[in-house]
């Protein structure tokens, strides 16, 4: 028997590995100094920490260990590279490319920084599987353009867009590329070098590493890019991010990313696999199921479908014993689908039907046998009670409908 409730919602946050809890363990009770303290044991002792875990974070997207910044997650990492861009090469330019489907982190930097008539941005659409096309963000740079931000992967649907490609473009055109890689570092191979990556956002939650810290890396050489800092104090991160570091939780990030770069090829394996099932499983099950996302250039772990007929928020509530995510983002008075999925010209009612499903390090295959079952079934009973999905089963095009007749 499978142990209830099953996490599958790995793109939102992920367990602690219990190899990284026992990394951060002594540095909360024994070696609980500050990591600033130049003249005892007890700051070296918490500096070591650190610098190992410098090394660790560094070494899995084959950065330079000085050129890693840390800050209180990816939202810290996406606000200051993009704002502290902005800011330091205001001479130069005010224009930044992004796309329609980032994370809020970035989409809301861009916005803010556009209310407060600091920059102009151009937000790039996506094909139907939510790919950013390297043409569009070639024709879309001007000699104003200081800034390209364009994910690794996406957190909803997994596209991987092509990252190496935007790279090359950015590099030929001198135009500083920064890169949300939260869903990528640890799942696929990211390299900054191979990439043409100059500033690249991480966060130690999304990898099985603890919450509340992450990194900005900060391209040292060819071409050093240089930012003003967002948060001013003791000059911690060489000036680039004052306050006292988060020793237990950077030690947990680096132990995170080091047991990531052994395990990535296989647990790639072993997530793909396992996704792949669940896909087939829904798929065989049910008809009307349609894929969100790119169909071979996706995250491992990740699955995201729309069942039409169905109401994304009703089939959750009725697996409650089952943690998947809805693409509705659920505000106060209304049920908005969500603008990644929008994004990728699904029509609304599809888009309110969308189940993101994060397949994770801890998940069985029980796991995944148990929530296909769970989530078909689920489906199935509610469109016993759609008269639309009725309607359609007996042919009749729904579009055609006169609904006032
Ligand atoms: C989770 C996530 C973030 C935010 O990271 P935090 O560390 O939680 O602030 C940013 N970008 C993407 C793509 C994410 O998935």
């Amino acid at each position: 028997m499978v142990k209830l409730p099953i996490y599958m919602d790995n793109h939102a946050t992920t367990a602690v590995d219990p190899r990284v809890l026992d990394a951060m363990l002594p540095y909360f009770t024994q070696k609980f100094g500050n990591a600033a303290s130049r003249n005892h044991s007890f700051g070296w002792e918490a500096e070591e920490g650190v610098d190992k875990a410098r090394n660790q974070i560094a070494g899995l997207i084959n950065a330079k260990s000085k050129e890693i910044i840390f800050t209180s997650g990816a939202t810290e990492s996406d606000n200051e590279a993009i704002k502290g861009v902005v800011e330091f090469y205001k001479d130069k330019g005010n224009h930044i490319i992004t796309c329609v489907t980032e994370h809020k982190a970035v989409l809301d930097s861009c916005r803010a920084l556009e209310r407060a008539g600091k920059a102009s941005v151009t937000y790039l659409a996506v094909d139907k599987y939510g790919m950013v096309d390297p043409g569009q963000v070639r024709k879309a740079i001007t000699d104003k353009t200081v800034l390209i931000s364009i994910m690794y992967a996406n957190n909803e649907v997994g596209t991987i867009h092509p990252i190496a490609e935007i790279g090359r473009i950015a590099k030929e055109r001198g135009v500083i590329f920064h890169c949300d890689a939260v869903q990528a570092v640890g799942k696929i191979p990211v390299d900054v070098e191979r990439d043409g990556i100059d500033l690249l956002a991480m966060s130690g939650h999304k990898i099985y590493g603890p919450k509340g810290v992450g990194a900005l890396y900060v391209r040292a050489k060819g071409p050093r890019v240089r930012l003003t800092p967002m948060i001013d104090g003791g000059g911690h991160e060489r000036g680039m991010r004052s306050g006292t570091l988060n020793v237990p939780g950077i030690v947990g990030f680096g132990a995170a990313c080091e047991i990531a770069g052994q395990e990535m090829h296989s647990e790639a394996v072993r997530m793909r696999s396992l996704r792949d099932k669940l896909q087939a499983g829904l798929f065989e099950r049910l008809d009307e199921v349609y894929l969100n996302g790119h169909p071979t250039e996706r995250l491992p772990g990740n699955l995201n479908v729309s069942f039409a007929y169905v109401e994304g928020e009703s089939l959750l509530m009725g697996v409650n014993d089952v943690a998947v995510s809805s693409g509705s983002a659920c505000t106060s008075a209304t049920l908005e689908p969500s603008y990644v999925i929008r994004a990728l010209g699904t029509n609304e009612e599809l888009a309110h039907s969308s189940i993101r499903f994060g397949v994770g390090r801890f998940n069985t295959d029980e796991e995944v046998d148990f929530v296909t079952e769970r989530v078909s079934r689920e489906v199935k009973r509610l469109r016993e009670m759609s008269p639309l999905y009725e309607m359609a089963r007996e042919g009749i095009d729904l579009k055609a409908v006169n609904w006032r007749a």
